[in-house]
Protein backbone atom coordinates (compact mmCIF):
# COMPACT_ATOMS: atom_id res chain seq x y z
CA UNK A 1 0.00 0.00 0.00
CA UNK A 2 1.23 3.54 -0.97
CA UNK A 3 -1.01 5.74 1.75
CA UNK A 4 1.36 6.69 4.47
CA UNK A 5 0.46 4.89 7.78
CA UNK A 6 -2.37 6.54 9.57
CA UNK A 7 -3.81 8.30 7.09
CA UNK A 8 -7.64 7.22 6.68
CA UNK A 9 -7.69 5.67 2.52
CA UNK A 10 -11.38 5.05 1.57
CA UNK A 11 -12.06 1.25 1.29
CA UNK A 12 -12.30 -0.18 -2.01
CA UNK A 13 -15.69 -2.17 -3.26
CA UNK A 14 -12.82 -5.11 -3.42
CA UNK A 15 -11.86 -4.84 0.25
CA UNK A 16 -15.31 -4.12 1.70
CA UNK A 17 -16.45 -7.16 0.05
CA UNK A 18 -14.00 -9.43 1.87
CA UNK A 19 -15.34 -7.72 5.37
CA UNK A 20 -18.61 -7.31 4.58
CA UNK A 21 -20.10 -10.68 6.31
CA UNK A 22 -17.63 -9.61 9.60
CA UNK A 23 -19.50 -6.48 9.37
CA UNK A 24 -23.08 -7.66 8.88
CA UNK A 25 -21.96 -10.23 11.61
CA UNK A 26 -20.87 -7.02 13.65
CA UNK A 27 -17.77 -9.00 14.14
CA UNK A 28 -14.99 -6.52 12.83
CA UNK A 29 -13.09 -3.89 14.27
CA UNK A 30 -14.71 -0.37 15.22
CA UNK A 31 -11.84 1.17 13.06
CA UNK A 32 -12.94 -1.25 10.23
CA UNK A 33 -16.58 -0.79 10.93
CA UNK A 34 -16.93 2.72 10.75
CA UNK A 35 -14.79 2.40 7.20
CA UNK A 36 -17.30 0.02 6.01
CA UNK A 37 -20.23 2.13 7.22
CA UNK A 38 -18.84 4.91 5.27
CA UNK A 39 -18.31 2.98 1.98
CA UNK A 40 -21.63 1.72 2.33
CA UNK A 41 -23.10 5.59 2.50
CA UNK A 42 -21.59 6.20 -0.57
CA UNK A 43 -21.58 3.18 -2.74
CA UNK A 44 -25.35 1.85 -4.20
CA UNK A 45 -23.54 -1.61 -5.03
CA UNK A 46 -22.21 -2.49 -1.39
CA UNK A 47 -24.80 -1.51 0.32
CA UNK A 48 -26.95 -3.47 -1.93
CA UNK A 49 -24.70 -6.31 -0.90
CA UNK A 50 -24.89 -5.95 2.66
CA UNK A 51 -28.68 -5.79 2.50
CA UNK A 52 -28.58 -9.01 0.75
CA UNK A 53 -25.93 -10.60 3.75
CA UNK A 54 -28.49 -9.44 6.09
CA UNK A 55 -31.07 -10.34 4.14
CA UNK A 56 -29.39 -14.09 4.22
CA UNK A 57 -28.32 -13.87 7.75
CA UNK A 58 -31.99 -13.46 8.85
CA UNK A 59 -33.56 -16.28 6.51
CA UNK A 60 -30.96 -18.65 8.72
CA UNK A 61 -31.46 -16.86 12.31
CA UNK A 62 -35.32 -18.10 11.30
CA UNK A 63 -34.06 -21.29 9.96
CA UNK A 64 -36.06 -20.57 6.68
CA UNK A 65 -34.86 -21.65 3.66
CA UNK A 66 -32.09 -19.27 2.21
CA UNK A 67 -33.53 -17.30 -0.65
CA UNK A 68 -31.62 -19.15 -3.57
CA UNK A 69 -32.07 -16.06 -5.41
CA UNK A 70 -30.02 -13.65 -3.01
CA UNK A 71 -27.39 -15.89 -2.60
CA UNK A 72 -26.63 -16.34 -6.79
CA UNK A 73 -26.18 -12.68 -6.38
CA UNK A 74 -23.57 -12.67 -3.70
CA UNK A 75 -21.52 -15.26 -5.95
CA UNK A 76 -22.10 -13.20 -8.61
CA UNK A 77 -21.04 -10.06 -7.00
CA UNK A 78 -18.08 -11.97 -5.64
CA UNK A 79 -16.86 -13.11 -9.12
CA UNK A 80 -17.71 -10.04 -10.82
CA UNK A 81 -14.78 -8.80 -8.05
CA UNK A 82 -12.56 -11.50 -9.28
CA UNK A 83 -12.89 -10.84 -13.33
CA UNK A 84 -13.14 -7.13 -13.14
CA UNK A 85 -11.09 -5.76 -10.08
CA UNK A 86 -12.47 -2.24 -9.51
CA UNK A 87 -9.20 0.32 -8.98
CA UNK A 88 -10.73 0.77 -5.16
CA UNK A 89 -11.64 4.29 -5.66
CA UNK A 90 -15.47 5.17 -5.91
CA UNK A 91 -16.27 8.75 -7.11
CA UNK A 92 -17.46 10.08 -3.70
ZN1 LIG B 1 -18.55 -0.29 -2.93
Amino acid sequence: MRTPLGRRRPMGCSEVALVLQSYVDGQTRPRTRDRVTEHLGCCAWCAYEAATYREIKNALARRDPVDREALARVRAFAESLLRDEPDGTPTA
